[in-house]
C-alpha cells in the first residue's frame, strides 16, 4: 500500500518520537502510576496555558468539550452573544441553542477575523448578555481571531467569555488566564499531536466559583465541578474510567513540544504556514484568507479556481496526500492544509510539489517558480 501522509487539520500525524514506545497494557486509573501521569500532564498543560488551574480531560472529541462548556454554563433563556467566523463558530452556537440560549449572532464574513470593536459594540447594545462565545482558530476557513485584543476591548465586568480553542491550543499562543477568558475547550488531535479522543476544558477562577454556586447539578458525565473535585484530590484522577492509553500519548506529546521549546514551536508553525502560502501564491493560487494577520499558523486554506478543489483533492489522494476540502458553502472551492505536526522544509516542499502536479494534471495553469518563493520565505522566516 502507498504511504499515506496526513495534512488534515485533525487528526494529525503523531511525531515518531512520541509513537515509538513499547505497546503495553493499560494502566489502572486508581493506581500511583496513573496519578503520576496525571500530575505530569497537568504540569505540562499549566506551562502551555500559563495557568495553574487544573484542566479537566474528558473522554470525548473537541465537540464534547464545547458541549461541556454549554451544558455547565448555559441555562434556559440566557442571552448569549455568539461570534462566528465559519462552521465551527456555528456549531458552538448550535450547542448553546440546544441548552436553551437566546442567541445574539455576530457573523463574520468567511475568510476574515472578528474585530474587537464589533464585539464590544454588540455587547454595549445588549447589556443583559450572560456569555460570549468565541472561536480562537476557525479551522473551516483557516482564520485566527485576535482573542486577547477582543477580550481586552470588553469591560472588566464583562459576561463569561467561552472559547473554542479546539484547533489552537498547542500550535499557537493560547493563554486564557492572561487574556481574561473564562472557559476554554480543546481537544487532543490537533495542536496537541495526540490521536483523537480527549476533550480538554480549562476554567477561570471566576468561572469555577460561578459553577460551584449552583445548587442544581448540570448533567452527570460532563459535570465539571465533579471532575474538578477528583483532580483536586491528593492523587489527581478522573471520576470515571479515562482513556488511559490516550493520556499516555498526550503526556509524551506535551513533553515533545516542551522539549522542542514552546516559543520555538510556535515560530516553526508560522514559518511553515508562511512559506506554504508564499509557495501557493507564486504558483498562481490565492490564499483564501486575504489578510496576513488573520491567517492561522495551524491550517492554511487555498482557493482553487472554478470550484475545482475536489479534483485537486482527488489527485493529491492518488499521490498519498490526505488534506481536507471545504465545508458548507466552501465545498469544492477551497482545500485546507495543516501544519500542526512536526513538519519542516521537506514536508512543505513535498506538499507544494504535489499540489503543483495536481494542478497540471487537471489542466490548471501553474507557475513553476513556487519553490523559489517558498524557499526564500522559509529562509527569511527563521
Ligand atoms: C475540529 C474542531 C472542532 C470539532 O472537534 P471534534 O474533535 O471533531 O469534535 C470544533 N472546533 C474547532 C475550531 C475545530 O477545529
Amino acid at each position: 500500500m502507498m504511504k499515506m501522509q496526513l495534512f488534515t487539520p485533525g487528526p494529525v500525524p503523531i511525531p515518531e518520537r512520541v509513537l515509538s514506545f513499547p505497546g503495553q497494557n493499560p494502566l489502572s486509573h486508581r493506581n500511583s502510576m496513573f496519578f503520576e501521569l496525571m500530575e505530569r500532564i497537568q504540569t505540562s498543560l499549566s506551562i502551555f496555558l500559563k495557568s495553574e488551574g487544573p484542566v479537566v480531560i474528558l473522554p470525548s472529541s473537541g465537540t464534547g468539550a464545547l458541549e461541556a462548556l454549554c451544558s455547565n454554563f448555559i441555562n434556559n433563556g440566557d442571552r448569549v452573544l455568539s461570534v462566528s467566523c465559519g462552521t465551527f463558530g456555528n456549531r458552538f452556537r448550535e450547542i448553546a441553542r440546544i441548552y436553551g440560549a437566546d442567541i445574539i449572532s455576530l457573523d463574520i464574513p468567511h475568510g476574515s477575523s472578528a474585530k474587537p470593536g464589533e464585539v464590544n459594540s454588540l455587547l454595549t447594545a445588549n447589556p443583559d448578555v450572560k456569555a460570549i462565545l468565541l472561536t480562537h482558530n476557525e479551522t473551516s476557513t483557516g482564520v485566527v481571531n485576535p482573542l486577547s485584543q477582543i477580550v481586552q476591548s470588553l469591560p472588566e465586568s464583562c459576561p463569561l467569555v467561552l472559547v473554542d480553542a479546539v484547533s489552537s491550543l498547542g500550535a499557537m499562543p493560547c493563554f486564557p488566564e492572561r487574556w481574561r477568558i473564562d472557559g476554554l475547550a480543546s481537544c487532543s488531535q490537533k495542536g496537541l499531536l495526540t490521536p483523537p479522543g480527549l476533550g480538554l476544558v480549562w476554567l477561570s477562577d471566576r468561572a469555577w466559583q460561578y459553577l460551584c454556586s449552583y445548587k442544581q447539578k448540570k448533567g452527570f458525565y460532563f459535570d465539571l465541578p465533579m471532575h474538578r473535585a477528583y483532580l483536586d484530590k491528593k492523587d489527581p484522577q478522573n471520576p470515571f474510567t479515562p482513556p488511559v492509553s490516550l493520556l499516555e500519548i498526550l503526556d509524551r506529546s506535551l513533553l515533545f513540544i516542551l522539549d522542542y521549546g514552546q516559543e520555538e514551536w510556535f515560530v516553526s508553525k508560522k514559518r511553515l504556514s508562511r512559506s506554504f502560502i508564499a509557495g501557493i501564491s507564486a504558483m498562481g493560487l490565492e490564499p483564501f484568507v486575504k489578510e496576513d494577520y488573520a491567517r492561522s499558523p495551524g491550517v492554511s486554506s487555498v482557493l482553487f479556481p472554478d470550484g475545482r478543489a475536489e479534483l485537486i483533492q482527488r489527485s493529491l489522494e492518488d499521490m498519498g496526500i490526505i488534506a481536507s476540502g471545504g465545508q458548507g458553502d466552501l465545498k469544492g472551492h477551497i482545500m485546507r492544509f495543516a501544519h500542526y505536526s512536526d513538519q519542516h522544509w521537506p514536508e512543505t516542499a513535498m506538499l507544494l510539489g504535489c499540489i503543483y502536479g495536481g494542478l497540471l494534471e487537471n489542466g490548471i495553469e501553474a507557475s513553476p517558480d513556487y519553490m523559489l518563493s517558498a524557499w526564500n520565505t522559509w529562509k527569511e522566516a527563521k
